[in-house]
């Protein structure tokens, strides 16, 4: 490997079915830097029990992410792919990092505030409150320089950053301070139903999101009943963010300029429209659907992939936290 690529570190939660905000937003980005970096993509379990999950359907969800992974076209040979948790040192530097976080910086996470809105304060899991410490552990344990993340995530990795240099200070340097890599197109997938909240897998609205692996009937039937607006004309412009969020899924499936996607239906209402946006989904995703239920016809060849996966992780993972122990004072076996 080379030594002087730069490291890339992301990962998803298998919290839920993953949307084609995942796709859009992550996925379709990953399989362009893998020939240029030196990336760690994981699935990040972990994370997912934030959120109280069903066990069962958290181990199934494991896998099909890893295979979705795949199928999209991020290969096992040039990319470091693991399950999060069979990394141990993720959690013990979790740890380690929350001794040098604060509650208050915590309490300021915007995405805290929105997922704990509505429950009492007794019964929000510190685990919520906790977790972007494990993401910023996710992300310096690998020592990454880039990290490819949605707008939703920019304030975690900025705290990332910020917990870094406060031990780098703290202990002398240890970590890379990483940077957030926010991909250009389609950095944020907004909700069919509800277009200024962000596409997200958690949803309770399934008319709201797309599905990696939706039937190609329910992605027309979604996308033809997505919210719109009585303007009749497609138009890139913030008065229109329905249309808006249409206009970024065609673009960054197909690579046309909104200009051109302007051009293309101009006096021509939202009909067409909404009927090409869907056939470019379909089109990007059936492949991708096809070659996922292969990868999860043989279970034993997933099995090899986040094994091996794990083993290049836990190397890496180790020497960092090994790092991390000895200069915060414990002693070392
Ligand atoms: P949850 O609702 O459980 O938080 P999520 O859909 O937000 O689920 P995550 O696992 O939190 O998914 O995010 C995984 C990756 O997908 C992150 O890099 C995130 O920025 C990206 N991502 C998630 N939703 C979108 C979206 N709507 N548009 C673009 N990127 C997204
Ligand atoms: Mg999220």
């Amino acid at each position: 490997m080379d030594e002087k690529k730069k490291v890339i570190v992301s990962g998803i939660k298998p919290s839920g079915d993953l949307t084609l905000g995942n796709y859009l937003g992550a996925i379709k980005n990953w399989v362009k830097l893998q020939d240029e970096y030196d990336c760690y993509f994981f699935i990040a379990d972990l994370h997912a029990i934030t959120v109280r999950q069903v066990p069962a359907e958290l181990r199934k969800r494991s896998l099909e992410v890893l295979a979705i992974y795949i199928a999209a076209g991020v290969d096992p040979e040039k990319n470091t792919m693991f399950i999060q948790s069979h990394v141990p040192a993720h959690c013990e530097a979790s740890w380690l990092l929350t001794c040098n976080s604060y509650m208050g910086e915590l309490g300021r996470m915007t995405q805290y505030k929105d997922k704990s809105k509505n429950k009492e304060g007794d019964s929000i899991s510190a685990g919520l409150f906790n977790y972007p410490v494990l993401m910023a552990g996710d992300v310096l344990l690998y020592q990454a320089d880039l990290v490819p993340v949605g707008v939703d995530q920019v304030q975690h990795l900025e705290l990332a950053r910020n917990i870094a240099e406060r031990f780098n200070r703290a202990y002398s340097p240890t970590f890379t301070v990483p940077n957030a890599y926010i991909g250009k197109a389609g950095a944020k997938i907004m909700d069919l139903q509800n277009p200024t909240k962000k596409m997200s897998k958690s949803e309770e609205n399934p008319n709201g999101y797309i599905l990696i692996l939706d039937p190609p009937e329910v992605i027309r039937r979604k996308v033809s009943r997505a919210v719109t607006d009585s303007i009749g004309e497609v138009r890139f412009s913030d008065d229109q963010p329905g249309v808006k969020n249409l206009m970024t899924i065609l673009s960054t499936i197909t690579g046309m300029t909104m200009e051109e996607i302007e051009a293309k239906y101009e006096g021509q209402g939202y009909a067409q429209f909404k009927k090409d946006v869907a056939e470019a989904i379909v089109e990007e995703l059936e492949p991708i659907q096809e070659k996922v239920k292969g990868l999860l016809s043989d279970k034993k060849q997933l099995e090899e992939i986040y094994k091996a996966g794990a083993e290049k992780a836990n190397y890496i993972a180790t020497k960092t936290l090994r790092k991390m122990q000895k200069k915060i004072g414990l002693v070392q076996y």
